[in-house]
């Protein structure tokens, strides 16, 4: 297997100056990479796939989607604020780059569904954190998390407060 991760490109001063931007795009422009890359996110929850993929707009669609076909299992997305058409419950959380809100449809699924969250960069940890709290205040059983890149240095994984497994395909 080719080492997709060496597609993974730097961006500085995205989207501010003094930010290191990870650009995962050539990742998903090459199949080869793009198939190892989801196999490597989606390999370790084989054995217990989960009812659901929750996917973080906008590229945890790409990698969620793909993710949750290769386990057989559904997708919701979790969107940006006014996106999704029906009734939502939101969540605000501060990111790296200032604050936001996701919101999820609140009959996406049954009541204790299965789910992992999926995104394709961990940074500071707040994006997950928040989607996990939106997943669990919603009722739904979260098995834990995916992503596919972690950025280390920002040591989001101390934001990380369960006993589940938050799963880096690659980290730097
Ligand atoms: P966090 O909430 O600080 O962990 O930021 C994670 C969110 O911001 C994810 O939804 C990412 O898509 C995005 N993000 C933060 N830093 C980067 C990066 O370097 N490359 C790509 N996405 C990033």
């Amino acid at each position: 297997m080719a080492d997709w991760t060496r597609l993974i490109r730097d961006i500085p001063d995205f989207p501010k100056p003094g930010i290191v931007f990870k650009d995962i795009s050539p990742v998903l422009a090459d199949a080869a990479a793009f198939a190892d890359a989801v196999e490597a996110m989606a390999a370790p929850w084989r054995a217990a796939p989960p009812q659901a993929v929750l996917g973080v707009e906008a590229r945890g669609f790409i990698l969620g989607a793909a993710m949750a076909q290769a386990l057989g299992c559904g997708f919701v997305p979790v969107r940006k604020p006014g996106k999704l058409p029906g009734p939502v419950l939101a969540q605000d959380y501060a990111l790296e780059y200032g604050s936001d809100r996701l919101e999820v449809h609140v009959d996406a699924l049954p009541a204790h569904s299965r789910v992992v969250v999926v995104d394709d960069v961990l940074a500071t940890g707040g994006t997950l954190a928040a989607a996990v709290a939106l997943a669990q205040r919603q009722g739904m059983a979260v098995a834990g998390a995916a992503v596919l890149v972690e950025l280390s240095a920002l040591a989001g994984r101390t934001r990380w407060m369960h006993p589940l497994p938050l799963l880096a395909a690659a980290a730097w």
